[in-house]
């Protein structure tokens, strides 16, 4: 099964795609956590990325683009993936599109989450995130806190606000969404694989998205 997850920062892909791995045995490819990893590993490709994350913009297409061919092309994707944050722009979704069709895959759904702007602002100022790359957990401040403050309840890492989880950074990254992601709902709107669904608890959503398969 091939997933792709679209939705606002916050609307929820990341919770949704976890519990889609889990249920489906596929694995979840999440742009925003291979950079985060990158960043944190200070490679070239992390130090040059978190430029832009930190501001709350797109990182350039050319860099998602090759970082993502060579991950689709990993033996784990080869018994399905969900696309957790990518494509973001319309150059990546048609590239996208010509990489799989030169993979000869194609796409079983396209979830589009659908949150309302006043819950995305509230639930990413306060969201915490694992600070350990290999981890990444995440948690809220009020409807999910670790049992330990400041401590991951998986590795034991410390917990932190993500420096692009400030407020003004945030406004910033759903301007930034309002402008060159949501033009593909439209996009992917003509695939018969294409649908939306409200994303204001988990359990709920998960269930809308079963009844799909
Ligand atoms: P969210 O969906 O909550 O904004 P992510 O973890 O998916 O968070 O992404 C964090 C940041 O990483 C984004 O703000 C952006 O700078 C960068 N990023 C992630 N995926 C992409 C992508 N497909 N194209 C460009 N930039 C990306
Ligand atoms: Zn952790």
């Amino acid at each position: 099964m091939r997933v792709i997850m679209l939705g606002a920062p916050g609307a929820g892909k990341g919770t949704m795609s976890a519990l889609m791995e889990k249920k489906y045995g596929i694995v979840q490819i999440s742009t925003g956590d291979i950079l985060r990893a990158e960043v944190k590993a200070e490679t070239d490709l992390g130090l040059k990325a978190s430029e832009f994350m930190n501001r709350g913009d797109l990182v350039p297409d050319d860099i998602i683009l090759g970082m993502m061919k060579n991950r689709l092309q990993k033996n784990d994707c080869s018994g399905g993936f969900i696309l957790d944050g990518f494509p973001r722009t319309l150059k990546q979704a048609e590239d996208l599109g010509m990489m799989l069709e030169r993979l000869g895959m194609g796409l079983d759904a396209v979830i589009n989450l659908e949150v309302p702007e006043d819950l995305l602002i509230r639930r990413l100022t306060s969201r915490r995130t694992c600070s350990n790359p290999s981890c990444q957990a995440v948690y809220n401040i009020y409807t999910m806190p670790p049992k330990k403050e400041g401590v991951c309840d998986i590795c034991g890492a410390e917990i932190i606000q993500r420096e692009d989880e400030t407020e003004e950074v945030i406004r910033k990254r759903l301007a930034t969404y309002n402008e060159k992601t949501a033009p593909l709902i439209r996009y992917y709107s003509g695939y018969d694989v294409f649908f939306s669904v409200p994303c204001l608890e988990a359990g709920e959503t998960m269930d809308k998205i079963v009844e799909r398969f």
